[in-house]
C-alpha cells in the first residue's frame, strides 16, 4: 500500500462505503470467525464485509489462533474500522461446552504463542491417531490430504471426514461422523482438554479480558461463573445473537449480579452458517467497548506496577 489515504480512499469503493456507514451507524460485533479457523471468509474479506455492513467496530475471534489477527488489523486501519483483537478458546466441561472469549489480547505474547504451539501440536497428533485407527479399519486415508483439506484453517474431525467422502468411505461428514468419529465410535480418539480455568490464565497471560461465551451452551450458567471467577473471568456474552431479547436481558442481570461486563456479538462464520449469526445483527451496546477497554486498561495498568495478580475479587469490583 504505498498510496495515500486519501488517494486511496477515492478509488476503492469499500473504503469510500465505510467511511459513509461509520458516518450513519456504528454497529457493534465482537463474535466473528475467519477460515483461519473454521469461517469462510479470510481475515481481510471478514473486515471488508464487515465495513460494508456498517460493523464499524469489529473483534475476530478464531478458535485458539490469533493466526488471523495480523491481517485483520491491518485491513481495519485501511479501512477505518475499530478493530479489537480477540480470540475463543473451545473447552468441555462434562457434556457441556464452555467457551472462553479473550478480547485486547496483547497477541504477539510469547508465552501465549508458545501454549497455543503446543495446543496445536496436540490438535494434530489426535488427528494423526484417527487417521492410524482408520487405517487398521481398512479405510486408509492421508494425513497430508487431510491437512490439505483444511487449508489455512485449524485442522480437524470434518476434514478427516472429507477425506474419508473423497475415498468413497462415507456419503457425507455426518454419516462420517456417525459411524466413525464421533464419541464412542471405532476411530475416535478423545481430545487431551482444555479447561476453561487454563484458558482464562492464557488470556490473562496476554493481558486480555476473559470472557464467557453463549452462556447457555455451559449448563447451570451460574454456578460456571462462581466456578470461573477466582481465575479472572470478566465479561458475560449478553448479546448473543441466536439469543432473543429475553435471553438478553436475562444474561444482564446475571452479569450485573456478578459484576461482569457484558458483551455480544453474531459468532458469524460466513453466509447461511447458522440462523442468528449474520454479522453485525447482535444488539451490542457501545458500553460493551468502553468496559472492555477500561477493564484492559487497568489490567495493564497494574501489571505494569508489578501488582500482584491475586485479589480478583476486588479487582473486579474496581473494573465493574
Ligand atoms: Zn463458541
Ligand atoms: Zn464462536
Amino acid at each position: 500500500m504505498a498510496e495515500s489515504g486519501a488517494t486511496a480512499n477515492r478509488r476503492d469503493p469499500v473504503v469510500r462505503s465505510s467511511k459513509l456507514a461509520a458516518r450513519d451507524s456504528n454497529t457493534t460485533d465482537l463474535h466473528t470467525h475467519s477460515n483461519v479457523s473454521d469461517g469462510l471468509l479470510s481475515p481481510a474479506e471478514l473486515v471488508g464485509e464487515a465495513a460494508r455492513r456498517g460493523v464499524m467496530t469489529l473483534a475476530l475471534t478464531d478458535h485458539d489462533t490469533v493466526g488471523g489477527l495480523d491481517a485483520a488489523a491491518t485491513e481495519a486501519a485501511r479501512l477505518g474500522v475499530d478493530f479489537i483483537p480477540g480470540i475463543e478458546f473451545s473447552t468441555d466441561v462434562g457434556p457441556y461446552e464452555v467457551h472462553i472469549l479473550g478480547y485486547e489480547l496483547d497477541w504477539h505474547q510469547p508465552d501465549l504463542l508458545r501454549a497455543l504451539a503446543e495446543l496445536e501440536a496436540e490438535r494434530m497428533t489426535r488427528i494423526e491417531r484417527i487417521v492410524e485407527r482408520l487405517a487398521k479399519l481398512d479405510m486408509p486415508v492421508s494425513f497430508q490430504r487431510v491437512v490439505e483439506l483444511a487449508g489455512p484453517g485449524t485442522v480437524g474431525r470434518p476434514h478427516v471426514a472429507r477425506a474419508m467422502i473423497e475415498a468413497g468411505y462415507v456419503e457425507s461428514v455426518q454419516d462420517a461422523f456417525n459411524r466413525y468419529l464421533a464419541s464412542g465410535r471405532p476411530a475416535f480418539v478423545p481430545r487431551e482438554s482444555l479447561v476453561p480455568e487454563r484458558a482464562i490464565e492464557l488470556i490473562r497471560l496476554a493481558r486480555g479480558v476473559p470472557v464467557l461465551a453463549h452462556p447457555l451452551t455451559t449448563g447451570d450458567i451460574e454456578a460456571m461463573i462462581q466456578r470461573l471467577l477466582p481465575s479472572g473471568l470478566l465479561g458475560l456474552e449478553v448479546y448473543y445473537g441466536e439469543y432473543d431479547a429475553a435471553t438478553h436481558e436475562h444474561l444482564r442481570a446475571i452479569a450485573d449480579r456478578f459484576g461482569l461486563i457484558p458483551t455480544g456479538g453474531s459468532d458469524y462464520h460466513g453466509e447461511g452458517f447458522k440462523p442468528g449469526r449474520d454479522l453485525g445483527r447482535a444488539p451490542v451496546p457501545p458500553e460493551s467497548v468502553t468496559r472492555l477497554r477500561e477493564a484492559a486498561a487497568r489490567l495493564r495498568a497494574r501489571e505494569d506496577a508489578g501488582s500482584p495478580r491475586s485479589d480478583e475479587t476486588a479487582t473486579r469490583a474496581r473494573l465493574a
